[in-house]
Protein backbone atom coordinates (compact mmCIF):
# COMPACT_ATOMS: atom_id res chain seq x y z
CA UNK A 1 0.00 0.00 0.00
CA UNK A 2 0.90 3.45 -1.13
CA UNK A 3 1.78 5.65 1.79
CA UNK A 4 -0.57 8.39 1.92
CA UNK A 5 0.03 11.97 0.97
CA UNK A 6 -1.38 15.08 2.54
CA UNK A 7 -1.22 18.63 1.75
CA UNK A 8 -0.93 20.35 5.03
CA UNK A 9 -2.85 23.53 5.21
CA UNK A 10 -1.25 27.39 4.80
CA UNK A 11 -1.78 28.63 8.10
CA UNK A 12 -1.72 32.68 7.48
CA UNK A 13 1.23 32.33 10.49
CA UNK A 14 3.54 30.93 8.13
CA UNK A 15 2.60 33.11 5.00
CA UNK A 16 3.56 36.46 7.52
CA UNK A 17 6.78 34.59 8.29
CA UNK A 18 7.63 34.19 4.46
CA UNK A 19 7.67 37.84 3.72
CA UNK A 20 9.30 39.04 6.92
CA UNK A 21 13.33 39.57 6.37
CA UNK A 22 15.85 36.95 6.54
CA UNK A 23 15.74 35.51 10.25
CA UNK A 24 19.33 33.85 11.63
CA UNK A 25 18.72 30.12 12.69
CA UNK A 26 16.33 29.51 15.29
CA UNK A 27 17.66 28.31 19.16
CA UNK A 28 16.56 24.85 20.25
CA UNK A 29 16.04 23.68 23.50
CA UNK A 30 15.06 20.40 24.09
CA UNK A 31 14.16 19.66 27.53
CA UNK A 32 13.08 15.43 28.62
CA UNK A 33 12.66 14.80 32.13
CA UNK A 34 12.95 10.94 32.72
CA UNK A 35 9.72 8.66 32.89
CA UNK A 36 7.20 12.04 32.99
CA UNK A 37 3.65 10.45 31.76
CA UNK A 38 1.75 12.29 29.41
CA UNK A 39 -1.25 11.94 31.97
CA UNK A 40 0.48 13.95 34.63
CA UNK A 41 0.14 17.34 33.21
CA UNK A 42 -2.46 19.18 34.89
CA UNK A 43 -3.85 20.93 31.52
CA UNK A 44 -5.52 17.74 30.14
CA UNK A 45 -8.03 18.19 32.74
CA UNK A 46 -9.25 21.94 30.98
CA UNK A 47 -11.71 21.91 28.84
CA UNK A 48 -9.88 23.12 25.65
CA UNK A 49 -7.18 20.27 26.66
CA UNK A 50 -9.89 17.54 27.53
CA UNK A 51 -11.78 17.20 24.45
CA UNK A 52 -8.87 15.61 22.39
CA UNK A 53 -8.41 12.95 24.84
CA UNK A 54 -10.70 10.05 26.43
CA UNK A 55 -8.99 9.87 29.91
CA UNK A 56 -8.63 12.02 32.84
CA UNK A 57 -5.37 13.53 34.23
CA UNK A 58 -3.46 13.30 37.79
CA UNK A 59 -4.10 15.42 39.79
CA UNK A 60 -0.80 17.16 39.87
CA UNK A 61 0.31 21.02 40.05
CA UNK A 62 1.90 21.85 36.48
CA UNK A 63 1.30 25.69 36.42
CA UNK A 64 4.34 26.53 34.41
CA UNK A 65 4.02 23.06 31.72
CA UNK A 66 0.31 24.57 31.49
CA UNK A 67 0.99 28.35 30.75
CA UNK A 68 3.45 26.34 28.39
CA UNK A 69 1.36 24.16 26.87
CA UNK A 70 -1.42 27.71 26.05
CA UNK A 71 1.86 28.73 23.66
CA UNK A 72 2.55 25.88 22.07
CA UNK A 73 1.81 22.75 19.75
CA UNK A 74 0.80 20.19 21.98
CA UNK A 75 0.86 16.70 20.79
CA UNK A 76 -1.98 14.43 22.49
CA UNK A 77 -0.47 10.71 20.63
CA UNK A 78 3.26 11.49 20.68
CA UNK A 79 4.90 8.24 21.77
CA UNK A 80 8.14 6.32 22.86
CA UNK A 81 9.08 4.18 20.22
CA UNK A 82 10.65 1.58 22.83
CA UNK A 83 9.64 2.78 26.10
CA UNK A 84 13.42 2.61 28.23
CA UNK A 85 15.88 5.01 28.69
CA UNK A 86 18.91 4.12 26.36
CA UNK A 87 16.95 3.46 24.04
CA UNK A 88 14.72 6.15 23.84
CA UNK A 89 17.71 8.25 23.82
CA UNK A 90 19.54 6.35 21.01
CA UNK A 91 16.80 6.84 19.17
CA UNK A 92 16.08 10.69 19.87
CA UNK A 93 20.04 11.51 19.36
CA UNK A 94 20.15 9.39 15.54
CA UNK A 95 16.80 9.27 14.35
CA UNK A 96 17.48 5.30 14.28
CA UNK A 97 15.87 2.74 15.51
CA UNK A 98 17.61 1.11 18.45
CA UNK A 99 19.23 -2.25 15.88
CA UNK A 100 20.90 0.50 14.12
CA UNK A 101 21.54 3.40 16.51
CA UNK A 102 23.26 0.58 19.21
CA UNK A 103 21.01 0.83 21.64
CA UNK A 104 18.67 -2.03 21.88
CA UNK A 105 18.75 -2.96 25.40
CA UNK A 106 19.54 -0.24 28.99
CA UNK A 107 22.97 0.42 29.07
CA UNK A 108 25.12 -1.24 31.87
CA UNK A 109 28.30 -2.67 31.73
CA UNK A 110 26.73 -6.44 31.38
CA UNK A 111 25.64 -5.31 28.48
CA UNK A 112 28.88 -4.04 26.33
CA UNK A 113 26.78 -4.56 22.93
CA UNK A 114 24.01 -2.06 23.87
CA UNK A 115 25.88 1.07 23.22
CA UNK A 116 25.64 4.27 20.97
CA UNK A 117 26.99 3.73 17.54
CA UNK A 118 30.29 5.90 17.30
CA UNK A 119 29.95 6.50 14.13
CA UNK A 120 26.04 7.34 14.05
CA UNK A 121 25.12 10.95 13.27
CA UNK A 122 23.64 12.66 15.92
CA UNK A 123 21.55 15.44 15.61
CA UNK A 124 24.16 16.92 17.79
CA UNK A 125 26.63 16.41 14.56
CA UNK A 126 24.38 17.72 12.24
CA UNK A 127 23.70 20.81 14.35
CA UNK A 128 27.58 21.47 15.06
CA UNK A 129 28.60 20.93 11.62
CA UNK A 130 25.82 24.35 10.88
CA UNK A 131 27.34 26.20 12.90
CA UNK A 132 25.34 25.94 16.30
CA UNK A 133 27.04 25.94 19.34
CA UNK A 134 25.60 22.42 21.30
CA UNK A 135 25.69 21.72 25.07
CA UNK A 136 24.09 18.63 26.87
CA UNK A 137 23.09 18.70 31.02
CA UNK A 138 22.15 15.69 32.82
CA UNK A 139 21.79 11.67 32.38
CA UNK A 140 22.89 10.88 29.15
CA UNK A 141 22.49 6.87 28.93
CA UNK A 142 23.10 5.88 25.89
CA UNK A 143 26.71 4.58 26.58
CA UNK A 144 28.02 1.08 27.87
CA UNK A 145 30.00 2.15 31.07
CA UNK A 146 33.55 2.04 30.06
CA UNK A 147 37.15 1.85 32.65
CA UNK A 148 37.76 5.78 31.86
CA UNK A 149 36.85 7.18 34.58
CA UNK A 150 39.06 10.68 34.77
CA UNK A 151 40.38 10.35 38.31
CA UNK A 152 41.39 6.90 38.28
CA UNK A 153 42.48 5.85 35.07
CA UNK A 154 41.85 1.67 34.04
CA UNK A 155 38.56 1.92 36.46
CA UNK A 156 34.64 2.37 35.74
CA UNK A 157 33.57 5.68 37.92
CA UNK A 158 32.19 3.71 40.52
CA UNK A 159 32.64 0.52 42.11
CA UNK A 160 28.67 -0.77 41.81
CA UNK A 161 28.81 -4.12 40.26
CA UNK A 162 27.71 -4.33 37.54
CA UNK A 163 28.39 -0.69 37.11
CA UNK A 164 25.71 1.60 35.05
CA UNK A 165 27.14 4.75 35.77
CA UNK A 166 29.50 6.08 32.82
CA UNK A 167 31.86 9.24 31.50
CA UNK A 168 31.72 10.09 28.40
CA UNK A 169 34.86 11.57 26.97
CA UNK A 170 35.30 14.41 24.34
CA UNK A 171 35.49 12.10 21.28
CA UNK A 172 31.79 10.57 21.71
CA UNK A 173 30.03 13.75 22.55
CA UNK A 174 29.01 13.94 19.19
CA UNK A 175 29.10 17.60 18.55
CA UNK A 176 28.25 18.40 21.80
CA UNK A 177 30.94 21.57 22.60
CA UNK A 178 29.56 22.14 26.41
CA UNK A 179 29.18 19.29 28.86
CA UNK A 180 27.80 18.37 31.98
CA UNK A 181 26.55 15.01 32.22
CA UNK A 182 26.45 11.77 33.23
CA UNK A 183 25.46 8.19 32.72
CA UNK A 184 22.42 7.26 35.03
CA UNK A 185 22.62 7.66 38.72
CA UNK A 186 19.58 8.14 40.66
CA UNK A 187 19.96 9.78 44.00
CA UNK A 188 17.97 12.52 43.64
CA UNK A 189 19.61 15.03 45.58
CA UNK A 190 22.77 13.99 45.19
CA UNK A 191 23.33 14.03 41.56
CA UNK A 192 27.14 14.31 39.84
CA UNK A 193 28.02 15.31 37.17
CA UNK A 194 31.36 15.41 34.23
CA UNK A 195 32.18 18.87 32.92
CA UNK A 196 33.80 19.75 29.44
CA UNK A 197 37.28 19.39 30.82
CA UNK A 198 36.13 15.66 32.56
CA UNK A 199 36.02 17.50 35.97
CA UNK A 200 33.20 15.82 38.53
CA UNK A 201 30.97 17.71 40.48
CA UNK A 202 28.69 16.83 43.79
CA UNK A 203 26.46 19.72 43.80
CA UNK A 204 24.50 18.22 46.60
CA UNK A 205 21.36 19.75 46.05
CA UNK A 206 18.20 19.02 43.76
CA UNK A 207 19.34 17.77 40.34
CA UNK A 208 16.67 19.43 38.90
CA UNK A 209 17.37 22.82 40.26
CA UNK A 210 21.20 22.34 39.76
CA UNK A 211 20.64 21.56 36.00
CA UNK A 212 18.64 24.33 35.34
CA UNK A 213 21.24 26.46 37.08
CA UNK A 214 23.60 25.30 34.52
CA UNK A 215 21.49 25.96 32.16
CA UNK A 216 20.73 29.11 32.92
CA UNK A 217 24.38 29.95 33.00
CA UNK A 218 24.75 27.87 29.48
CA UNK A 219 22.37 30.99 28.18
CA UNK A 220 23.73 33.49 29.77
CA UNK A 221 27.14 32.84 28.10
CA UNK A 222 29.22 34.17 30.88
CA UNK A 223 32.29 32.05 30.61
CA UNK A 224 32.24 31.16 27.21
CA UNK A 225 29.32 28.52 27.88
CA UNK A 226 28.62 28.58 24.24
CA UNK A 227 29.64 30.28 20.74
CA UNK A 228 28.47 34.28 21.19
CA UNK A 229 26.53 35.01 18.10
CA UNK A 230 26.02 31.16 17.13
CA UNK A 231 22.59 29.52 17.58
CA UNK A 232 22.64 27.03 20.00
CA UNK A 233 21.09 23.72 20.79
CA UNK A 234 21.12 22.76 24.70
CA UNK A 235 19.71 19.18 25.61
CA UNK A 236 18.29 19.19 29.26
CA UNK A 237 18.14 15.48 30.54
CA UNK A 238 16.29 15.88 34.17
CA UNK A 239 16.45 12.54 36.20
CA UNK A 240 13.23 13.02 37.86
CA UNK A 241 10.13 12.09 37.99
CA UNK A 242 12.18 9.03 37.45
CA UNK A 243 12.13 6.32 40.14
CA UNK A 244 13.08 6.93 43.55
CA UNK A 245 10.09 7.64 44.51
CA UNK A 246 9.31 6.19 48.37
CA UNK A 247 11.15 9.12 51.04
CA UNK A 248 11.44 12.22 51.68
CA UNK A 249 14.87 12.50 50.40
CA UNK A 250 13.17 11.87 47.00
CA UNK A 251 11.84 15.18 46.32
CA UNK A 252 11.72 18.49 47.50
CA UNK A 253 9.53 19.42 50.84
CA UNK A 254 7.60 22.24 49.32
CA UNK A 255 6.52 19.73 46.59
CA UNK A 256 5.52 16.80 48.72
CA UNK A 257 3.21 19.10 51.08
CA UNK A 258 0.74 19.39 47.90
CA UNK A 259 0.11 15.23 48.10
CA UNK A 260 1.53 14.25 51.53
CA UNK A 261 -2.07 14.33 52.85
CA UNK A 262 -3.97 13.02 49.82
CA UNK A 263 -5.56 9.61 50.03
CA UNK A 264 -5.03 6.96 47.19
CA UNK A 265 -8.67 7.56 46.39
CA UNK A 266 -7.64 11.30 45.60
CA UNK A 267 -4.40 9.91 44.03
CA UNK A 268 -5.06 7.51 41.52
CA UNK A 269 -7.92 8.63 39.33
CA UNK A 270 -7.37 5.64 36.81
CA UNK A 271 -9.73 3.36 36.96
CA UNK A 272 -7.34 0.40 35.89
CA UNK A 273 -4.88 1.34 38.83
CA UNK A 274 -4.62 -1.26 41.74
CA UNK A 275 -3.76 0.65 45.17
CA UNK A 276 -2.85 -2.58 47.38
CA UNK A 277 0.45 -2.69 45.22
CA UNK A 278 2.97 -2.53 47.17
CA UNK A 279 4.49 0.79 45.03
CA UNK A 280 1.19 2.64 45.91
CA UNK A 281 2.84 5.50 47.94
CA UNK A 282 5.12 5.92 45.35
CA UNK A 283 2.24 8.65 43.22
CA UNK A 284 2.69 11.23 46.13
CA UNK A 285 6.80 11.05 45.33
CA UNK A 286 6.14 11.26 41.76
CA UNK A 287 3.73 13.76 41.72
CA UNK A 288 6.00 15.82 43.94
CA UNK A 289 8.77 15.14 40.94
CA UNK A 290 6.54 16.49 38.51
CA UNK A 291 6.19 19.64 40.12
CA UNK A 292 9.70 20.19 41.08
CA UNK A 293 10.27 19.63 37.21
CA UNK A 294 7.33 21.84 36.41
CA UNK A 295 9.04 25.12 39.12
CA UNK A 296 11.80 24.46 37.36
CA UNK A 297 11.31 24.66 33.58
CA UNK A 298 9.20 27.69 34.52
CA UNK A 299 12.24 29.29 36.09
CA UNK A 300 14.29 28.51 32.35
CA UNK A 301 11.30 29.78 30.65
CA UNK A 302 11.77 32.81 32.69
CA UNK A 303 15.18 33.51 32.09
CA UNK A 304 14.77 32.78 28.39
CA UNK A 305 12.21 35.53 28.19
CA UNK A 306 14.47 37.97 30.42
CA UNK A 307 17.49 37.31 27.71
CA UNK A 308 15.29 38.27 25.19
CA UNK A 309 16.29 35.25 23.63
CA UNK A 310 12.49 33.34 23.69
CA UNK A 311 11.12 34.91 20.69
CA UNK A 312 13.62 33.06 18.18
CA UNK A 313 14.64 29.36 20.81
CA UNK A 314 12.18 26.69 19.89
CA UNK A 315 11.60 24.86 23.19
CA UNK A 316 10.18 21.19 23.36
CA UNK A 317 9.15 19.66 26.34
CA UNK A 318 8.83 15.77 26.12
CA UNK A 319 10.04 12.57 27.95
CA UNK A 320 11.77 9.34 27.31
CA UNK A 321 8.75 7.06 28.07
CA UNK A 322 6.07 7.41 31.07
CA UNK A 323 5.02 6.01 34.17
CA UNK A 324 2.54 3.03 35.06
CA UNK A 325 2.11 3.86 38.76
CA UNK A 326 0.13 0.77 39.77
CA UNK A 327 -1.59 0.67 36.41
CA UNK A 328 -2.48 -2.46 34.88
CA UNK A 329 -1.48 -4.24 37.92
CA UNK A 330 2.31 -4.18 36.80
CA UNK A 331 5.15 -3.08 38.79
CA UNK A 332 7.52 -2.12 36.16
CA UNK A 333 6.96 1.57 35.15
CA UNK A 334 7.95 1.53 31.47
CA UNK A 335 8.66 -0.42 28.34
CA UNK A 336 5.31 -1.84 27.55
CA UNK A 337 2.54 -0.55 25.30
CA UNK A 338 0.26 0.60 28.07
CA UNK A 339 -0.72 4.05 27.13
CA UNK A 340 0.58 5.34 30.72
CA UNK A 341 4.23 3.93 29.19
CA UNK A 342 4.44 4.51 25.82
CA UNK A 343 2.70 8.12 25.20
CA UNK A 344 4.78 10.76 26.28
CA UNK A 345 4.53 14.42 26.30
CA UNK A 346 5.59 16.22 23.23
CA UNK A 347 5.41 19.93 23.38
CA UNK A 348 6.66 22.58 21.04
CA UNK A 349 6.80 26.28 21.50
CA UNK A 350 7.72 28.31 18.41
CA UNK A 351 6.88 31.59 18.67
CA UNK A 352 5.02 33.20 15.45
CA UNK A 353 6.13 29.82 13.68
CA UNK A 354 3.97 27.21 15.09
CA UNK A 355 0.42 28.11 15.77
CA UNK A 356 -0.87 26.76 19.47
CA UNK A 357 -2.84 23.78 19.34
CA UNK A 358 -3.46 20.36 19.90
CA UNK A 359 -2.22 17.76 17.05
CA UNK A 360 -3.28 14.26 17.21
CA UNK A 361 -0.32 13.85 14.63
CA UNK A 362 1.65 10.39 16.15
CA UNK A 363 4.85 11.41 16.55
CA UNK A 364 7.51 8.61 17.23
CA UNK A 365 10.53 8.73 18.87
CA UNK A 366 12.85 8.35 14.96
CA UNK A 367 10.75 11.50 13.94
CA UNK A 368 12.07 13.58 16.23
CA UNK A 369 15.74 13.93 14.89
CA UNK A 370 14.52 15.34 11.32
CA UNK A 371 11.79 17.02 12.37
CA UNK A 372 14.02 19.20 14.68
CA UNK A 373 16.44 19.56 12.19
CA UNK A 374 14.05 20.57 9.79
CA UNK A 375 12.06 23.03 12.04
CA UNK A 376 15.86 24.68 12.15
CA UNK A 377 15.83 25.26 8.45
CA UNK A 378 18.09 22.54 8.01
CA UNK A 379 16.28 19.88 6.17
CA UNK A 380 18.64 19.14 3.26
CA UNK A 381 21.18 18.39 6.28
CA UNK A 382 18.90 15.45 7.33
CA UNK A 383 21.91 12.18 7.40
CA UNK A 384 20.09 9.61 5.29
CA UNK A 385 20.98 7.45 8.03
CA UNK A 386 18.00 8.68 9.81
CA UNK A 387 14.81 6.47 9.55
CA UNK A 388 11.88 8.29 10.76
CA UNK A 389 9.81 10.70 9.14
CA UNK A 390 10.29 14.99 8.89
CA UNK A 391 7.03 16.40 10.52
CA UNK A 392 7.74 19.73 10.46
CA UNK A 393 5.27 20.59 7.80
CA UNK A 394 2.85 19.23 9.86
CA UNK A 395 4.10 21.45 13.34
CA UNK A 396 4.45 24.28 10.84
CA UNK A 397 1.26 24.26 8.80
CA UNK A 398 3.51 25.38 5.93
CA UNK A 399 1.45 23.76 3.27
CA UNK A 400 4.52 21.50 1.69
CA UNK A 401 3.85 17.91 1.25
CA UNK A 402 4.05 15.77 4.46
CA UNK A 403 4.10 11.89 4.71
CA UNK A 404 2.04 11.93 7.89
CA UNK A 405 2.21 8.58 9.84
CA UNK A 406 -1.62 6.83 10.49
CA UNK A 407 0.31 4.04 12.98
CA UNK A 408 3.30 4.06 15.12
CA UNK A 409 5.32 0.82 15.33
CA UNK A 410 6.01 -0.30 19.49
CA UNK A 411 9.43 -2.35 20.41
CA UNK A 412 10.48 -4.39 23.48
CA UNK A 413 13.74 -5.98 23.84
CA UNK A 414 15.05 -8.28 26.46
CA UNK A 415 18.78 -9.57 27.24
CA UNK A 416 20.25 -11.97 24.81
CA UNK A 417 22.70 -14.89 25.61
CA UNK A 418 24.69 -14.92 28.95
CA UNK A 419 27.81 -15.97 29.04
CA UNK A 420 30.20 -17.67 31.37
CA UNK A 421 31.45 -14.25 32.90
CA UNK A 422 27.36 -13.08 32.85
CA UNK A 423 28.08 -10.75 30.08
CA UNK A 424 25.32 -10.41 27.98
CA UNK A 425 25.24 -10.71 24.22
CA UNK A 426 22.78 -9.27 21.88
CA UNK A 427 19.24 -9.00 22.12
CA UNK A 428 15.99 -10.71 22.32
CA UNK A 429 12.64 -9.21 20.42
CA UNK A 430 10.55 -10.04 22.80
CA UNK A 431 7.58 -8.22 21.86
CA UNK A 432 6.24 -5.74 18.93
CA UNK A 433 3.36 -3.96 18.84
CA UNK A 434 1.99 -1.18 16.56
CA UNK A 435 -0.49 1.82 17.57
CA UNK A 436 -3.04 2.92 15.21
CA UNK A 437 -5.95 5.35 15.37
CA UNK A 438 -8.36 3.62 17.10
CA UNK A 439 -6.50 0.69 18.34
CA UNK A 440 -3.31 -0.34 20.41
CA UNK A 441 -2.18 -3.68 20.07
CA UNK A 442 1.20 -5.76 20.88
CA UNK A 443 2.36 -9.24 19.87
CA UNK A 444 4.71 -10.85 22.97
CA UNK A 445 6.74 -14.16 21.96
CA UNK A 446 8.50 -16.65 23.59
CA UNK A 447 12.21 -17.48 22.96
CA UNK A 448 10.90 -21.27 20.53
CA UNK A 449 9.37 -17.63 18.34
CA UNK A 450 5.68 -18.52 19.28
CA UNK A 451 3.11 -16.17 20.57
CA UNK A 452 2.96 -16.17 24.14
CA UNK A 453 0.63 -12.98 24.50
CA UNK A 454 -1.34 -11.23 22.08
CA UNK A 455 -2.81 -7.70 23.19
CA UNK A 456 -5.28 -5.56 21.37
CA UNK A 457 -6.84 -2.65 22.93
CA UNK A 458 -9.52 0.05 21.86
CA UNK A 459 -8.09 2.84 23.26
CA UNK A 460 -11.11 4.86 21.96
CA UNK A 461 -14.00 2.75 23.70
CA UNK A 462 -11.57 1.83 26.57
CA UNK A 463 -8.94 4.43 26.76
CA UNK A 464 -7.89 2.84 30.45
CA UNK A 465 -7.13 -0.48 28.41
CA UNK A 466 -9.30 -2.50 30.82
CA UNK A 467 -10.47 -5.09 28.32
CA UNK A 468 -7.70 -7.11 25.84
CA UNK A 469 -9.77 -7.95 22.96
CA UNK A 470 -9.18 -11.59 22.16
CA UNK A 471 -7.08 -11.77 18.93
CA UNK A 472 -8.65 -15.60 18.70
CA UNK A 473 -12.74 -14.07 18.54
CA UNK A 474 -11.80 -11.14 16.10
CA UNK A 475 -9.66 -12.45 13.53
CA UNK A 476 -10.26 -9.77 10.92
CA UNK A 477 -9.17 -7.07 13.53
CA UNK A 478 -6.08 -9.34 14.30
CA UNK A 479 -5.20 -9.39 10.77
CA UNK A 480 -5.62 -5.92 9.97
CA UNK A 481 -3.40 -4.92 12.89
CA UNK A 482 -1.05 -7.32 11.80
CA UNK A 483 -0.69 -5.88 8.33
CA UNK A 484 -0.19 -2.87 9.82
CA UNK A 485 2.65 -3.99 12.30
CA UNK A 486 3.89 -5.55 9.20
CA UNK A 487 4.27 -2.26 6.96
CA UNK A 488 5.67 -0.43 10.32
CA UNK A 489 8.28 -3.70 10.77
CA UNK A 490 9.25 -3.26 7.09
CA UNK A 491 9.61 0.64 7.25
CA UNK A 492 11.92 0.08 10.45
CA UNK A 493 13.98 -2.52 8.85
CA UNK A 494 13.19 -4.45 12.40
CA UNK A 495 14.48 -8.00 12.80
CA UNK A 496 11.07 -9.07 12.72
CA UNK A 497 10.37 -7.84 9.31
CA UNK A 498 14.18 -9.03 8.28
CA UNK A 499 13.73 -12.82 9.74
CA UNK A 500 10.23 -13.12 8.87
CA UNK A 501 8.85 -13.35 12.55
CA UNK A 502 5.03 -12.89 11.48
CA UNK A 503 4.97 -15.52 9.35
CA UNK A 504 6.66 -18.16 11.79
CA UNK A 505 4.34 -17.09 14.22
CA UNK A 506 1.38 -17.98 11.90
CA UNK A 507 -0.06 -14.77 11.87
CA UNK A 508 -2.67 -13.83 9.13
CA UNK A 509 -0.17 -11.89 6.34
CA UNK A 510 -2.68 -9.47 6.36
CA UNK A 511 -1.68 -7.32 3.96
CA UNK A 512 -5.20 -6.20 2.75
CA UNK A 513 -5.76 -2.75 1.94
CA UNK A 514 -8.50 -2.22 4.21
CA1 LIG B 1 14.11 6.41 31.47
Amino acid sequence: MDKKKWIVPVSGLALAACTGEVQERPNIIYVFPDQFRNQSLAFWNDEEYAEHVRWKADPVRSPNLDRFADEAVVLSRAVSTCPLSSPYRGMFLTGMYPERSGVTLNCMALRPESTLNPDAICISDVFAANGYSCGYIGKLHAETPMKNDPANPGHYVSDRNPEWDAYTPPERRHGFSYWYSYGTYDVHKDPHYWDTEGVRHDPHEYSVKHETDKAIEFLRNGNGERKEGAPFFLALAYNPPHSPYEKAEDCMPEDYAIYGDMGYSELYVRPNADTTLSKAPAARYYFANVTGVDREFGRLLDELERLGLDRNTIVVFTSDHGETMCSQGTLDPKNSIYTESFNVPFMIRYPEKIRHRVDSTMLSTTDIMPTMLALAGLEDEIPESAQGRNLASVLLEDGKECDIPDAALYIRNVDGEKDGNGIIHGFFPVARGVKTDRYSMEIAIGRDTTISRVLIFDDWNDPYQLENIPYKDNPELFAALCGKLEEKLEEADDVWHREGFMEKLGTPTGKNDQ
